[in-house]
């Protein structure tokens, strides 16, 4: 990643809060390699190509992320039929569990560690406190116990104590009705996963597909994300040198 100066830099990486500047807890997370990643690069043929598929998906991530929020916010929303049925199992999975929020998307600053983030939800799911993340991912990947424990650590520094750490992935997808063969198309790109490979596939209707998820070992999930954030500061080390000095814009 080029950064043309300081300013693009910071807006990048990372945000102001009270007129200091933090890294970004998304950013952060991103110096560990996801060697998945190049496998996903290479399927799309070019790198331009799978840019715009990673963009338009993470614009469907966004649209549910928001659809959702503004539900438990109990603020009225228009569902947008091309998330209609992950939202669907959301509801779903809402009368089923009690959700009492506290905060939604809320802005978590550690200032012990230099690092700020924005926390889906902190709340209690079925009587207990903690961070509840939402993820529209395929699967619930291991590196989400590094972002969601640094959520967790600043949260503590503002004196709010969750118990716990959970991931709510939603997703949609198609099953195949004869061998069971998933069809998920996110940002135009259209995925089957499992399933037979000879099978001349018979898709059903778009389904929700939601997962909870809770993490454990969160002190081991803190020590890789502090770990990710020295590695961040030195890979950064010509930026941070400036605002550590104080070097205006
Ligand atoms: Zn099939």
């Amino acid at each position: 990643m080029f950064y043309a100066d300081l300013k693009h830099f910071k807006a990048k990486t990372g945000y102001e809060i009270d007129g200091v500047w933090y890294p970004r807890v998304t950013s952060i997370v991103s110096i560990k390699a996801k060697p998945a990643l190049y496998k996903f690069y290479a399927d799309q043929g070019s790198f331009s190509m799978a840019e715009s598929i990673k963009s338009r998906s993470a614009d469907e991530g966004t649209l549910i992320h928001e659809t959702i929020e503004a539900i438990l916010g109990e603020k009225s929303v228009a569902i947008p039929f091309s998330i209609k049925p992950a939202i669907d199992a959301f509801v779903e999975f809402k009368k089923k569990n009690e959700i009492v929020p506290m905060k939604v998307e809320e802005r978590v600053v550690s200032k012990n560690h230099w690092y700020a983030g924005t926390v889906d939800v902190i709340g209690k799911l079925n009587g207990r406190l903690g961070i509840l993340d939402i993820k529209t991912s395929y699967s619930i990947y291991r590196d989400y116990g590094l972002q969601t424990a640094a959520y967790v650590e600043a949260v503590r520094e503002n004196n709010i104590f969750p118990t716990t750490r959970w991931v709510l992935r939603i997703d949609q997808a198609k099953t195949c009705q004869k061998c069971g063969a998933k069809l998920r198309e996110k940002g135009g790109n259209i995925k089957i996963r499992g399933g037979a490979n000879n099978c001349q596939h018979s898709w059903g209707p778009i389904l929700g597909d939601i997962e909870l998820k809770e993490l454990d070992s969160f002190e081991n999930d803190i020590k890789a994300f502090l770990a990710c954030r020295n590695l961040w500061e030195w890979e950064h080390d010509f930026w941070i040198k400036k605002i550590k000095n104080g070097v205006s814009l």
